[in-house]
């Protein structure tokens, strides 16, 4: 009995041996080696021209408003003749189209018109400043102050700097003799904050219908993130949305007989779609991990052991990542097709039964579920044919195609962030907010959404908050990057 024990004994400590070592070879050969970069030297730029030409976009207010008739035209129309005034080259070299009354569309033909063009898109359009918070600027929203090293204002951050620094690295280029290989598209809608259906959109509409196909294409993004953002990596990341998430509102609704409340039925119009909404939320859509594991892959020389440890081994450790991910809501939304009840609406007077309750909820979908999928989902978590789903003919989309990682655009991106932000590690990632970049997918397979600037935790809450800003040596390291990055997607060197 004690020799049967004993053996048992070993077994269970040779197992265990051979699972740590397992795991410990796996941590080890974890991750990805960094891309060598070799160090190029960058042009010289004028941060405090380039801050000023920032300064005087955010002065024009291009408020988008979900009532389109309560936009106001005039500023845009300001903005682009002040555009053509501060970029004289630009103007005179490239073909400018105006679509659509207010979107830029500048070609800058390349040398061989065989190559397949690349775009750099941002959109001109900014929400507008909550009246309630308007006391809380330290500058005034449309100010357009240059103070302290920083640039301020609505659209310093999201995303004016986004416009401004591609045209001024183009009129550098000029400047300097420059004619790129491939064809240069720079495209700026208009209204971009409001879903980009007229801006953005055409654009790329008006791409696809003259047969153009791109090479790749950048456009806001994931942005530098400062130290301590991604947890367990010490270094500011890069990151590189390769995709984005899907839109689509879904209204849910119970008819119910009314009357007076003294006799009421066991559950009410009311109760009945709580409970619904109850189930919704405790049965969420399925975990999708790929994309979180994959952007950790990336990172996985820059990680602390354990978490290391734990992403090298997700055959073992898979299901506790997955868990502690879910329990926060930031990192929940990276790896599922979130559902949030958004609005909800019934009842008339305290002593009616509620006749008509309705709910609507907002789901974003997970590169991997299709609208099919949720409605599908929701039939079946909901489990009750006696309330009704109105699923919107508009307003919706899938997830955009996943834009690789292996693709010489991504790999050149890759070289440009390194040449400029030498201490960021590049990691891909998964844009859970709505670009107009989506639009793009239809005429190129090579979309990256990236800002090219450092964010802090505080930087953040400003975008689309109070006191916005960006800081001017930001701005001159992002004309840096877009000269790169011309180079590399549209020089001589492809
Ligand atoms: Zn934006």
């Amino acid at each position: 009995m004690e020799n049967i024990l004993a053996s048992i004994l070993i077994v269970v400590v040779v197992v265990l041996l051979f699972v740590l070592a397992f795991v410990l070879a796996r941590t080890i050969v974890y991750g990805k080696a960094p891309t060598p970069i070799q160090p190029v030297e960058l042009d010289e730029v004028d941060e405090n021209i380039i801050a000023e030409h920032l300064a005087a976009a955010i002065r024009f207010p291009t408020v988008s408003d979900l009532d389109r008739t309560k936009v106001d035209p005039k500023p845009f129309q300001d903005l682009h003749h002040e555009l053509k005034r501060m970029y004289p080259r630009v103007h005179s070299t490239l073909q400018v189209e105006v679509v659509n009354r207010h979107s830029l569309l500048y070609t800058w033909k390349g040398r061989d018109p065989q190559l397949e063009p690349v775009l750099f898109a941002a959109h001109m359009d900014v929400v507008p400043v909550d009246p309630v918070t308007k006391d809380e600027w330290k500058q005034a929203p449309f100010s357009g102050f240059i103070g302290g090293g920083y640039v301020w204002g609505r659209g310093a951050l999201d995303v004016k700097c986004m416009v401004i620094t591609p045209l001024e690295a183009v009129e550098h280029l000029l400047r300097k003799g420059y004619q790129p290989e491939r064809t240069i598209y720079l495209a700026f809608g208009h209204d971009e904050e409001i879903g980009g259906a007229q801006g953005a959109a055409q654009m790329a509409g008006r791409l696809q219908s003259q047969g153009v196909k791109l090479a790749a294409v950048m456009d806001e993004g994931g942005s530098i993130v400062e130290r301590g953002m991604v947890p367990g990596v010490n270094l500011p990341v890069a990151l590189i949305g390769v995709t984005e998430k899907g839109y689509l509102s879904v209204e849910m609704q119970v008819e119910a007989k009314g009357g007076h409340s003294s006799m009421p039925p066991a559950h009410t119009a009311i109760g009945v779609m709580s409970q619904a909404i109850n189930r919704l939320e405790s049965q969420p859509m399925p975990i999708h991990p790929e994309m979180v594991y994959g952007m950790f892959r990336d990172l996985g020389g820059y990680m602390s052991f354990g978490l290391r440890m734990a992403f090298a081994n997700t055959w073992l450790l898979g299901k506790t990542i997955q868990k502690k991910m879910a329990a926060k809501a930031s990192t929940n939304a990276m790896m599922r097709t979130t559902s949030a009840v958004t609005m909800i609406n019934g009842g008339v007077k305290d002593n009616i039964l509620p006749s008509q309750v309705k709910a609507t909820v907002n789901f974003r979908l997970m590169p991997g579920d299709r609208i099919a999928d949720v409605v599908a989902h929701t039939r079946k978590v909901i489990d009750n044919d006696g309330i009704q789903l109105h699923i919107p003919e508009s307003g919706r989309w899938e997830a955009s195609p996943v834009s690789s990682t292996e693709a010489e655009p991504y790999q050149t991106l890759v070289q440009a962030i390194g040449e400029v932000f030498p201490d960021a590690a590049p990691a891909p990632y998964l844009v859970v907010g709505a670009t107009d970049s989506r639009y793009y997918t239809s005429v190129c397979e090579h979309v990256y959404r990236f800002s090219p600037y450092l964010m802090t935790e505080e930087d953040l809450r400003t975008v689309h908050g109070t006191n916005e800003r960006i800081s001017v040596e930001g701005l001159a390291k992002m004309v840096q990057f877009y000269i790169r990055l011309m180079d590399h997607w549209a020089g001589k060197s492809q």
